[in-house]
């Protein structure tokens, strides 16, 4: 395992990418021309809001994180290779877009609904890439 996340991709390019401080991710959205919220992800076909096509919004990078709304531990890997177990969270990344998301780690003692999330860069095996993985965004080092 590598602390050095910098040289690799990530996992879903369209979705994050690593902030400035080489841990953190940005989650990548657009901005909706005709009514200014943001949408995710970025490369959807309309705005989930008002339904404008977005042929024109602009890329917005926010650091990424959210509140916790729900989450269950897998113990049984839904696709091959998935380490289990694993904590599958739904998060509230913006107002009104809720994603589905994996937690750091497989404890959920340290877990509550509602608490703020934040999202960070884990190397993938293999050393080429890197996944978005969400942790309490209090108590987390940064
Ligand atoms: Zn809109």
């Amino acid at each position: 395992m590598t602390n050095e996340l910098r040289g690799l991709q990530p996992q879903h390019p369209t979705l994050y990418q690593l902030a400035p401080d080489g841990a953190s991710l940005e989650f990548l959205f657009a901005q909706c021309p005709a009514c200014g919220k943001l949408v995710f992800p970025a490369n959807v076909p309309g705005c989930s809001h008002c339904g404008d096509p977005l042929s024109n919004a602009g890329k917005v990078a926010r650091p990424g994180g959210g509140k916790l709304l729900e989450f269950v531990t897998l113990h049984v890997p839904l696709l091959p290779g998935m380490e289990v177990p694993r904590i599958a969270a739904d998060i509230l990344i913006e107002d009104g877009i809720i994603e589905e998301g994996v937690m750091a780690g497989s404890d959920e003692s340290c877990l509550q609904v509602g608490m703020a999330l934040r999202a960070v860069a884990v190397a993938l095996p293999g050393g080429e890439t890197f996944a978005c993985r969400f942790v309490p965004a209090e108590g987390a080092a940064r």
